[in-house]
């Protein structure tokens, strides 16, 4: 643990930006000690959600398995002693100054007044780092393709996730009223998902579950098997396998399950466009067709978020070449930052490191924060008393790492995915032919225990397993509240 300071001497303030995977991480492995009131760091975690989410079950929500409450923990329950939260968007980080320009999300004079002549500048703060930790994650990726943001349904936030569910549930009764035309219907129940990566995947899964189980259950008039008139689940992806970072069996087995459940699979279909009703999409060979929908599902993966794209222009363009994302040293420093800014999850790309650019995953996120919190916590970072902003030529480092720190090391430790109708897909890094490549039955159950493993807290891991528990006895959440 890092020696107390004495109360007098100046504390390095760590300023977290975010609440996602690798925040959490790195804010629960800290030092108490260090982080406390006579350690010698000060910490402060400023994001707009003020809780967790636990991303990899956003399917799961809705799919109606899983409630939206139970995937959720507060940020101050996880920050606790070890500092202070401010709920509150970043909208600039000035490496020059040191300084964050926060934006408040909630105010109470235009909450009143629809017309309050306040401007932004009325809602924002500044806040004074020594050190910040970005950790802000990424955005949606729609490539710039027309149609996606006005017609189709995303699955990043728990916002998404609850609306996408009320949707779904709409839809199928609306289906089911007697003056419904058959046309009608089909277009209803017809689910286009584009995107065959995880989650792309698993939404598919969940929503055939959904379907196939508790609507055909609840509302026999409706055929809602896939393999019936009445249902459709498209999935639509530029390549020509599902799951494009599993192991090539893995892959293989998973057209095979979608192939029984009657999911139709469009691959090597690239989506040019998306229109009212029908999604333009080029094929391998060049030709043209369109693909009917009566909800589009958008699922393919990330792109960077503004916060990252304002700073990388502030930074010296010869070493931040990225378009993914912050490229960092490798102890996760953010080239070009002088060691004052620190990025890691989505929001980093640790191509720059002796190992290759890795996945933004959730575990990646996670392994990042438990090393940066060792970092911290096992040395006394701090400004440097001398450092003179303005006469410090860049690449000089203002915030110095002790000459022994160790580089970030990564582990992969496998990849899930859930597959509809209790199969599920382990992809282990491991030799034995069995375990490397665990599929059916027994990979839903591996896949279901370390989801609820993995959780946030004791009490999101006790809700989640609740949860399983009431969806296999007494069916999934099949109404729009
Ligand atoms: P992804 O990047 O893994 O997959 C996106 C897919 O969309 C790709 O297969 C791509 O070919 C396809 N695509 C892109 N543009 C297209 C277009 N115009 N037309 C048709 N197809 C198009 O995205 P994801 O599934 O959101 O995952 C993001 C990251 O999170 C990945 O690294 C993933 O491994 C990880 N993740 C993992 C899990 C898990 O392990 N269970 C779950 C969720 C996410």
């Amino acid at each position: 643990p890092a020696e107390p300071l004495p109360p007098t001497a100046r504390r390095t303030r760590v300023v977290v930006l975010g609440s996602g995977w690798g925040a959490v991480s790195f804010i629960k492995n800290l030092d108490p000690q260090a982080f406390g009131e006579r350690g010698p760091y000060e910490l402060v975690v400023v994001s707009p959600r003020n809780y967790m989410l636990y991303t990899p079950l956003l399917p799961s929500a809705v799919g109606g398995v899983v409630s939206e409450n139970s995937i959720v923990e507060s940020i101050r329950k996880i920050v606790g002693d070890k500092g202070t939260y401010y709920e509150a968007r970043v909208a600039d980080i000035n490496p020059a100054t040191r300084t964050l320009t926060c934006v408040k999300e909630y105010c109470e004079v235009c909450a009143a007044r629809k017309h309050s002549g306040h401007t932004e500048a009325d809602h924002t703060f500044t806040l004074a780092y020594d050190i910040v930790l970005c950790s802000v994650g990424a955005v949606n990726a729609t490539f710039g393709i027309p149609g996606v943001p006005e017609h189709c349904w995303f699955l990043k936030s728990m916002e998404d996730a609850s609306r996408l569910r009320r949707h779904i549930s709409k839809a199928v009764e609306h289906a089911a009223l007697p003056d419904t035309t058959p046309e009608q219907r089909k277009k209803l129940l017809s689910f286009v998902v584009v995107g065959g990566g995880p989650t792309g995947v698993e939404t598919a899964a969940e929503l055939y579950d959904l379907l196939a189980e508790d609507v055909a259950r609840s509302l026999p008039q409706i055929k809602a098997s896939c393999s019936a008139d009445d249902v459709s689940i498209t999935l639509v992806d530029g390549m020509d396998s599902l799951l494009g970072s599993f192991h090539k069996e893995i892959q293989t087995y998973a057209g095979e399950v979608f192939h029984h459940h009657g999911i139709k699979l469009r691959l090597g279909t690239k989506v040019t466009a998306v229109h009212e009703g029908h999604i333009s999409v080029q094929l391998k060979d060049g030709s043209l067709d369109t693909v009917p929908y009566g909800t589009a599902i958008w699922a393919t993966g990330i792109a960077m978020h503004p916060l990252v794209a304002q700073l990388q222009a502030r930074l010296p363009a010869a070493v931040q070449t990225s378009r993914r994302g912050l490229l960092v040293d490798p102890h996760l420093r953010v080239l070009g930052s002088q060691g004052t800014i620190f990025c890691l999850g989505d929001a980093a790309v640790t191509g720059a490191a002796p190992q290759a650019a890795l996945p933004p995953t959730a575990q990646v996120a996670r392994q990042e924060g438990e090393y940066l919190a060792a970092l911290l916590s096992k040395n006394r970072l701090a400004l440097r008393e001398d450092a003179d902003v303005d006469a410090d030529p860049v690449g000089e480092e203002l915030v110095p790492l002790p000459p022994r720190a160790k580089p970030f090391r990564y582990t992969h430790l496998g990849a899930l995915a859930y597959l509809g109708e209790q199969k599920g897909v382990m992809d282990l890094p491991v030799k034995t032919p069995f375990l490397k490549t665990l599929r059916g039955y027994l990979g839903a159950q591996a896949w279901r225990t370390l989801e609820t493993f993995m959780q946030i807290s004791p009490r999101t891991r006790w809700l989640v397993m609740h949860d399983w528990m009431r969806a296999s006895l007494f069916g999934r959440n099949v109404s729009d509240i």
